[in-house]
């Protein structure tokens, strides 16, 4: 083990110094599970670099990284349609802003709280510096369930939330766009209230707008095509592609639905997909016109699939990851995919796992993966292209221009494959070939510790 040497000259080896600042972070932000399995998997991979380039400890860097440059928890009050006054807490943890003003989603969800919210924040450090853009880390969200309510209630939830939140945010301080739970409509709501606030369009405040008021063409199947994209590189890197292969992809939300999608169009099968209640299986592959009816428009359950679709069946119990398959895209939410189902994909002949969601394999489940040589993209660098492409339209929204469809797909296509090169090359470099989770943590460490010593203590 090589040691180096700490800013009072001690000798401390790397593994007792990274063990010393996860126990403290997990002293410090008690009962945050979620956040403290984020950092270790860093931290476990920063090792490498550590004994390579000590220099990276120096500082302070390592704490500094993994504590929020501000964390805001806020009321949100709100009216429900029976004149009821409902209270929700609203977070946003601006995490990193090294690389460029704060960018992140905000997720409404009854699970929510500040844990799940700072590990989404620093997971997003990493995958932004990935894409190679100017954006730094951050992320939100509130413990409201839009499920079961009006469009109405959904509106003064935003409106309220937004009351609060406008103060903090902006183009060139902090940029929030949706996930699990907050789509085009909710935007809409939160920018018509940003903008009254601020009483002026600044359209760079927030992004996934409607296509009429700033938005950008793709923004809404970036994250889905994005992932799609970079399991293609993966499997390329092997000489396979997705022409034939049979694909699960969990969930059947905004990101799940445009994997298929794009799935699709390569060629693929796609014979299961989810919600939080239950799963279908579908062995001739998804009529993704009827489950974009069903989902998108109608909002309803995954069952209906089944209900509606002869040849497809639902399933309560058990689990999606119990079918046989060649690639596995888990797209719902976090630790959806343990150890057991990853040795059941193991078992049954999956040799391809992405990640749409964020971190929705545990820690146990990228072991198992590890151990049987399974090709694995890590989510930070798998979706990283719905940020990629909210930066895209950052980019329009500071120009006053629009793109097309072709041009911005072209733009998210090769960002990706950027990203998926650059996890192979750092993978490689540090003696790791093939493994796609040292590579991403380490490629996307490098530039925002490299900005965060070139700019000082701060
Ligand atoms: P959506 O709200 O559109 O969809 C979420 C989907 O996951 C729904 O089908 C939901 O089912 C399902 N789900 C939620 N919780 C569970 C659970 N415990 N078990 C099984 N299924 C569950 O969210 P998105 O598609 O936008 O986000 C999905 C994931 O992708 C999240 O981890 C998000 O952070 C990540 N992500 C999203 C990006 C984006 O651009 N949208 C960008 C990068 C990452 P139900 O309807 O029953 O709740």
């Amino acid at each position: 083990m090589t040691d180096i040497a700490t800013k009072n000259d001690e000798v401390q080896s790397v593994d007792a110094q990274i063990s010393e600042y996860y126990n403290r972070l997990c002293q410090r932000n008690a009962g945050e599970p979620e956040f403290h399995q984020a950092v270790l998997e860093v931290l476990e991979s920063l090792k490498i670099v550590l004994e390579n380039d000590p220099h990276y400890a120096d500082y302070g860097l390592i704490q500094r990284l993994c504590e929020p440059e501000r964390q805001l928890i806020f009321r949100v009050p709100w009216v429900d349609d029976q004149g009821e006054v409902q209270v929700n807490r609203g977070f946003r943890v601006q995490f990193n802003s090294a690389l460029g003003p704060y960018k992140g989603g905000l997720r409404f969800h009854p699970s929510v709280n500040l844990g799940i919210i700072k590990f989404l924040g620093f997971e997003q450090i990493f995958k932004n510096s990935l894409t190679g853009l100017p954006i730094g880390g951050g992320k939100g969200g509130s413990d409201f369930d839009p499920k079961g309510k009006s469009d109405a209630e959904i509106m003064r939830f935003c409106q309220s939330f937004m009351t609060e939140l406008h103060r903090h945010i902006g183009e060139y301080r902090d940029v929030p766009a949706g996930d699990i739970g907050v789509g085009g409509r909710e935007i809409g709501y939160l920018f018509g209230q940003y903008r009254r606030l601020a009483n002026q369009h600044e359209s760079g405040t927030l992004t996934g707008k409607g296509l009429e008021w700033g938005g950008s063409l793709v923004r809404t199947e970036a994250t889905g095509y994005g992932l799609v994209y970079f399991t293609k590189e993966m499997m390329a890197a092997d000489g396979k592609s997705l022409n034939g292969a049979k694909v699960i992809v969990s969930g059947s939300g905004n990101v799940a639905i445009y994997a298929i999608e794009k799935a699709q169009e390569f060629g693929a099968v796609v014979i299961g997909c989810s919600d939080s209640q239950g799963w279908i299986h579908t062995p001739d592959g998804i009529d993704l016109e009827k489950l974009k009816e069903i989902k998108e428009v109608r909002r309803d359950r995954i069952s209906a699939y089944a209900d509606e679709v002869e040849g497809a069946t639902y399933h309560s119990e058990g689990s999606i990851w119990d079918l046989e398959c060649d690639v596995a895209l888990p797209c719902a939410t976090q630790n959806e995919l343990d150890g057991e189902h990853a040795q059941k994909l193991v078992d049954t002949g999956c040799k391809y796992v992405a990640e749409g969601a964020n971190m929705p394999s545990t820690a146990e489940a990228v072991e198992v993966f590890r151990k049987n040589k399974i090709a694995f993209g890590p989510g930070k660098a798998a979706n990283a292209g719905g940020v990629a492409t909210s930066a895209l339209e950052m980019q329009q929204n500071a120009s006053r221009d629009s793109w097309s469809f072709e041009y911005t797909d072209e733009r998210l296509h090769v960002i990706m494959r950027n990203i998926f090169r650059a996890c192979e090359r750092t993978a490689a470099e540090y003696g790791h070939e093939g493994d796609y989770v040292i590579g991403a943590n380490i490629a996307g460490f490098k530039k925002v510790a490299d900005a965060m010593l070139a700019q000082g203590v701060i």
